[in-house]
């Protein structure tokens, strides 16, 4: 049977009239599911008792499995177990402006990034919709607190499962369920340039976020897989395109990995490769994983990149930290489950 948190509101609208009801009632059930987190059909008190029925034999209503949660001051760090015995993690960041949560879209991830814990495992598959909307109410229920922001940057290419990342977006927009801001929201892709596209004619306005970490062809060959497919000549002006289309900002991530690509010769070349776009530069410290061969700038290192960065006037910011003690970093949580 089907989860209940797999439909936008344009299907369950769909759903109803199908079955010769009115469309409003996806307005109603919406707000029970994603406003009072209602956990059976049974509480919902305005739609008619017959038609209880009916939706209880087409869907079903079921939180995810929390396996494992581990926090750390502002950070809490979850595992839920899947149906078919998988699982995912999502990570809680609290922020002085809000609470933001980190979500999976895939379980493992085929981008293979050298410096990616999920990338060593392959794609076991997507994520339904409803597992990815699951994630953030199990934690917003944990928190009992509001979800403020939400970023699409844990385990999985969001890319690599497009539609349901665009359902995803929209349920959580939607006024009746969570109602997050489109600008509260950020995708990041590792580049996948013909959904790059496609989401510039996505009506809402959410971030996005292109995972760059190098400036120059061969160097980011060596450390991301798709360059290969997708390489910065060709990227990069699809870029510009999507930000003079769409009117968003973009932000770069790049993790800065000691000795690899955080020498002032690799500042310079990033300056040279956006100058002059609408985007902004996010330097991330490197989350250190023994399986992999790299290491993270000194710090130094970091402020000399930022600072070249910053003479050249590109706007960059150095991320925040959050549970580094926790593996609150990509997929490592996950990791050590299926070791134990
Ligand atoms: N596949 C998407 C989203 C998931 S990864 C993407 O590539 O953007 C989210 C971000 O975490 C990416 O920028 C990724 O490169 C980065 N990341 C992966 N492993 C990391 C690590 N060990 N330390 C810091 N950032 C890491």
């Amino acid at each position: 049977m089907q989860s209940i948190y797999n439909l936008t509101k344009k299907e369950l609208e769909e759903y109803f009239l199908k079955n010769g009801e009115k469309k409003f009632h996806a307005d109603q059930l919406f707000s029970w599911l994603y406003q009072k987190k209602v956990k059976s059909f049974d509480s919902v008190t305005d739609i008619k008792k017959d038609f209880i029925s009916v939706l209880k034999q087409d869907f079903e209503i079921k939180p995810l499995k929390l396996l494992k949660k581990e926090s750390e001051k502002d950070v809490n760090k979850y595992l839920f177990l899947l149906d078919d015995n998988e699982a995912v993690e999502s990570v809680l960041m609290r922020h002085d402006y809000g609470n933001s949560i980190c979500i999976s879209t895939q379980v493992g991830c085929n981008m293979g990034c050298a410096f990616c814990e999920s990338g060593r495992r392959k794609k076991v598959r997507d994520l339904t919709v409803s597992e990815m909307v699951r994630q953030v109410l199990m934690v917003e229920e944990d928190l009992e607190e509001k979800i403020t922001h939400i970023v699409i940057m844990g385990i999985g290419e969001p890319f690599d499962n497009y539609d349901n990342v665009i359902k995803f977006l929209q349920i959580m927009n939607d006024p009746k369920a969570l109602a997050i801001g489109s600008r509260h929201m950020t995708v990041s892709t590792c580049g996948i340039i013909p959904k790059i596209k496609e989401f510039s004619d996505f009506p809402l306005q959410v971030n996005l976020a292109i995972s760059l970490h190098a400036p120059r062809e061969k160097l980011r060959s060596s450390l991301m897989k798709i360059n290969k497919v997708y390489p910065l000549k060709d990227l990069i002006p699809v870029l510009k395109e999507y930000t003079k289309k769409t009117n968003r900002r973009l932000t770069f991530e790049y993790i800065l990995l000691d000795k690899i690509n955080d020498q002032e010769s690799d500042a310079k070349d990033l300056v040279k490769l956006i100058k002059g776009m609408n985007a902004y530069v996010n330097l991330i410290p490197y989350n250190y994983n023994e399986k992999l061969k790299f290491n993270r700038s000194k710090p130094v290192q970091i402020m000399k990149f930022y600072d070249i960065l910053k003479k050249n006037h590109i706007q960059v910011t150095i991320r925040r930290e959050f549970g580094s003690n926790i593996s609150a970093a990509c997929g490592q949580l996950r990791s050590k489950k299926e070791e134990i």
